[in-house]
């Protein structure tokens, strides 16, 4: 079997058997064993999944980051390898971004005796439920580690481009929840009420005002509300309705001044309304923050590798290797999967000839990271 094809038969394999995130211990299984046939060290974690593997020896470490969860999305698509777990597909790519780092760790294990250095391999639990960088760290993962480098596959870009930026690149993510009390009433007698679904009504579309007329318009920002429920049935007005949604920002400026305003307008309208708004804020990870001198290197390093580059668009969704950015440097990367359906839909269906070049990408790219100072 070729280098290419036994990282296509690992995906293919990771495939049939996604896993939800923290759930993900036969994907572990299947990772460790492979890693322990290739002659990898690996290192002890204190978590139930997840996979941490090392090469080379001395006193500098890089990191190389997959991450290895799927979602609960039924697929569609009729390739012979598709999900065997019902409800369960790898629809982000997870499983090629761990194929893609075995191929390096396979690679750089060959030049052991050639490293400046140590690689640290961290095939991460929980990307999509967003815990598992957090985990990955208070393990130990990241100790000694002077700078770390991931990827995600791009839809949109073919196979052999590459796209990486400086500075902002995916969003903050937040989730928002508002709780609307009115007071409950005959449908046929309003005014003896306090109608909870005319305001949040209102409130719906008060909200859509923040971006268009209270953030300067050069900056990123999405709010959408994703979940609207009240009443429960036709001739009362209910008491109750219950909104959820998302924030999306890349600024931490923009971030507070759009909280604040959800809240300024929740507090003005239920007073106006003589009701009461509960905001909620659950915070996500924050904005990947790529710093210049290691996106200009990953790019560089892309480019003599024989990628076409560019320059990456700001993504809206979130990453959550935004966390490692925050402790130590790096860079994060998009590399070409050419998938008609994009992340996240259930028949998406990457091209899988970008395993190969991905993996001795990030292969060179962690013996050159050593070299640096
Ligand atoms: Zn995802
Ligand atoms: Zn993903």
């Amino acid at each position: 079997m070729s280098f290419a094809e036994q990282l296509i038969d690992w995906r293919r394999e990771l495939h049939q058997y996604p896993e939800l995130s923290l759930q993900e211990f036969e994907t572990t299984r299947r990772v460790r064993h492979w890693l322990e046939n290739a002659g990898l060290r690996l290192l002890p974690l204190s978590l139930p999944t997840g996979v941490v593997a090392e090469v080379g020896r001395g006193e500098k470490i890089i990191a190389l980051r997959a991450d290895i969860d799927a979602l609960p999305i039924h697929e569609v698509t009729d390739v012979p390898f598709a999900s065997r777990h019902p409800g369960v597909m790898h629809a982000c790519g997870h499983d090629i971004h761990t194929s893609v780092m075995l191929g390096a760790a396979l690679l750089l294990k060959e030049k052991e005796q050639h490293l400046a250095g140590r690689v640290r391999i961290l095939f991460q639990p929980a990307e999509e439920s967003f815990g598992g960088a957090q985990r990955m760290i208070q393990a130990g993962a990241l100790d000694g580690v002077s700078a770390i480098f991931g990827m995600h596959n791009e839809p949109g870009l073919p196979v052999g481009a590459f796209a990486t930026r400086s500075g902002a690149f995916y969003a903050n993510v937040d989730r928002f929840a508002l709780k609307v009390t009115g007071k409950g009433a005959h449908a046929a007698r309003p005014h003896e009420g306090s109608d909870a679904i005319l305001l949040a009504s209102q409130l719906v579309v008060a909200l859509q005002s923040i971006a268009s007329r209270n953030v300067n318009t050069l900056e990123s920002v999405v709010l959408s509300v994703t979940r609207i429920q009240g009443g429960n049935t036709w001739n009362v007005l209910p008491e109750h309705v219950e909104l959820e949604g998302t924030l999306r920002t890349h600024q931490p400026a923009v971030r507070d001044q759009v909280k604040r305003r959800v809240n300024e307008i929740a507090a003005g309208l239920a007073q106006a309304f003589a009701a009461d708004i509960a905001v909620t804020w659950y915070e996500g990870p924050s904005a990947l923050i790529n710093p210049a001198r290691w996106a200009t290197f990953a790019r560089e390093v892309a480019d003599e590798q024989g990628y076409r580059t560019e320059e990456a668009d700001l993504h809206m969704g979130g990453e959550d290797f935004a966390v490692y950015l925050q402790q130590i440097p790096g860079a994060f990367v998009s590399i070409g999967s050419d998938s008609q359906y994009g992340l996240h839909h259930p028949a998406f269906d990457p091209d899988e000839n970008l395993l190969e070049e991905a993996a001795r990408y990030f292969a060179r790219l962690a013996e050159k990271a050593l070299l640096q100072s």
